[in-house]
């Protein structure tokens, strides 16, 4: 329910009125489809970052959004206070570090459909970070807090 909840308010505060978006209805029906008792966080995960790239707010993840130097794993980082991924040397002092394994989960994300990762383990803590930092790029673009982001942040599983 709090999953649901979530996309429901999202696509609420996203989406102008009556605008039919295409695009955004497909990404729905497929992360429903995903969406389970036992599995919530990949299509949670996978929704976010679609979102965020779907209202412009996901630059090139593979380049630092600074510099455009190539980024390198194990040393990414985003800011709350600006949109992006950032390579070591344009990391924001308060910055958080997106994990190896998120940034690569964020580029097939991209480039599959939510399906393909139905398969893979997805306890909570797997994506945390990515999902922060979409989360975090859409709650900037809102100027205010999801009241369901919360709630998933309370969530066990
Ligand atoms: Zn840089």
């Amino acid at each position: 329910m709090t999953a649901l909840s979530f996309y429901a308010e999202l696509l609420d505060e996203v989406l102008p009125e009556h605008d039919p978006q295409e695009t955004v209805f497909r990404l729905l029906v497929s992360v429903l489809e995903q969406t389970t008792v036992e599995q919530s966080w990949m299509p949670l995960t996978y929704f976010s970052l679609w979102m965020t790239r779907l209202v412009g707010l996901l630059p090139d993840i593979a380049h630092c959004t600074a510099c455009g130097e190539t980024l390198q794993a194990a040393e990414i980082s985003f800011s709350s206070y600006h949109d992006g991924l950032f390579c070591a040397a344009h990391r924001n002092g308060s910055g958080n570090l997106l994990s190896a394994d998120s940034w690569q989960l964020a580029q097939r994300m991209l480039r599959a459909p939510a399906s393909a990762f139905a398969g893979e383990s997805w306890p909570r803590r797997r994506g945390t970070d990515l999902r922060r930092f979409a989360l975090q790029s859409l709650e900037r673009h809102l100027e205010r807090k999801l009241k369901t982001a919360e709630a998933l942040g309370r969530l066990g599983g």
